[in-house]
């Protein structure tokens, strides 16, 4: 059993959540909306309702102890670059980012985030993939 914080339970974060709870893991979902949290308190193993971008926040979650930290604010740019930027400093290993726009990709690749997500693109080049492709399975 691995265990990993989430930051922001969008459509991409929520689903980071129920699949590694579902595989066992142990699930630390911080995210600003009280709603969202109420939604997630019995599916994760611990949630918080706090701002990310600020530096106590994930500090107190001791953020470097996890084996992951996946970062799924997405339309909030500013606030998705700054939370990414303090869980490198702060130590974390395997941070994995939601992106949308290109500018902010440019900026997570060089502020060092270990893997860069984006959504509707990466499905994208799945589909014409395995539609070209048929015969090789996907992956
Ligand atoms: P998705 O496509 O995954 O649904 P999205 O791109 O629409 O996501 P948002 O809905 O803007 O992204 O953000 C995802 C989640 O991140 C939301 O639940 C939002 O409340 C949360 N969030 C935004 N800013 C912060 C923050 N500073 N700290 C913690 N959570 C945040």
């Amino acid at each position: 059993m691995k265990s990993f914080c989430v930051i922001g339970l969008g459509r991409f974060g929520s689903s980071v959540v129920k699949s590694l709870v579902k595989n066992g893991h142990e699930v630390v979902a911080i995210d600003t909306d009280a709603k969202k949290i109420d939604e997630y308190k019995d599916i994760a193993t611990h949630v918080m309702i706090a701002d990310a971008t600020d530096e106590r926040v994930l500090k107190n979650v001791e953020i470097d102890k996890f084996d992951g930290v996946v970062v799924g604010i997405g339309r909030n740019v500013q606030a998705s670059i700054l939370t990414t930027m303090i869980v490198i400093e702060a130590g974390a290993k395997n941070v994995v980012v939601k992106a949308t726009t290109d500018v902010q990709i440019k900026v997570l690749t060089k502020i060092g985030a270990d893997k860069i997500i984006q959504p509707e693109k990466d499905a994208g080049n799945r589909v014409a993939d395995n539609l070209a492709h048929p015969d090789i399975s996907e992956y």
